[in-house]
């Protein structure tokens, strides 16, 4: 890995750690997209983010994400191997910035859920990301109106920006229970990044033990070098 990707690798893996997933999503959106500014990140919706964070994870990993999950029936622990290719849907042209639901006479404007609305503490609070997805300025507070609207946002997102919405159909070879559960990119990312940040730091942890190097000149060697001083070390 270059010196510049490993910082930013590192330095996104740090700031992570203690981030709510939305944050996350957000914090490897930019690691993506690095030539859009943090508002071009935040308008993106959910299921664009997720198709940029597909790329990264292409990149970073390859292009197979290996999904362990315990069967709901009987609680064998499974894997499925999940090509990211297959889990890719196509953007839907022309998506509308604005949809409306209409009950009892009112007319309710509203978006699409961001990649900024889950990283906002307001988006992860119950009926909060039906607030910031709404176009009007006074919420409604009848409870029965806010379930219709949180209905009619899940609608649109189904419909118009699907990559939001994946899910990985399961087959259990134990009991033969079959069921399908959301694909969660951010998670899968976020698991590869703990990894490799944790493989680089003690790759760094072993260097400077040997040499009093710091982390930054260890960081600026080629993995090519830094392999072959672990090999001298004897790691
Ligand atoms: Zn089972």
């Amino acid at each position: 890995m270059a010196r510049k990707l490993a910082q930013a690798m590192l330095q996104a893996w740090e700031d992570g750690c203690a981030a709510q997933a939305g944050e996350r999503g957000l914090i490897l959106l930019r690691l993506a997209e690095p030539t859009l500014s943090d508002a071009a990140c935040r308008a993106l919706s959910v299921g664009r983010r997720d198709a940029a964070l597909l790329g990264l994870h292409e990149r970073m990993f390859g292009p197979i994400a290996r999904a362990l999950v315990d069967c709901p029936a009987c609680a064998e622990p499974l894997e499925l191997d999940v090509p990211l290719a297959a889990i890719r849907v196509a953007p839907p042209e022309d998506v509308s910035e604005h949809f409306e639901l209409t009950r009892e006479g009112q007319t309710l404007a509203f978006r699409l859920p961001t990649a900024g609305d889950l990283a906002d503490p307001v988006g992860a609070s119950a009926g909060g990301l039906a607030r910031l997805c709404l176009l009007e300025p006074n919420a409604p507070t009848d409870p029965a109106t806010v379930e219709a609207l949180e209905a009619a946002i899940g609608a649109a997102v189904n419909l118009h920006d699907p990559q939001a919405v994946v899910s990985l159909a399961f087959d259990c070879p134990d009991c033969a229970a079959h069921w399908r559960s959301p694909f969660d990119i951010v998670e899968f990312l976020w698991r590869g990044f703990d990894r490799l940040a944790g493989d680089l730091l003690a790759e760094i942890h072993v260097i400077a033990s040997a040499y009093g190097w710091g982390e930054d000149q260890i960081l600026a060697l080629s993995p090519q070098r830094r392999r072959r001083y672990l090999g001298l070390i004897g790691a």
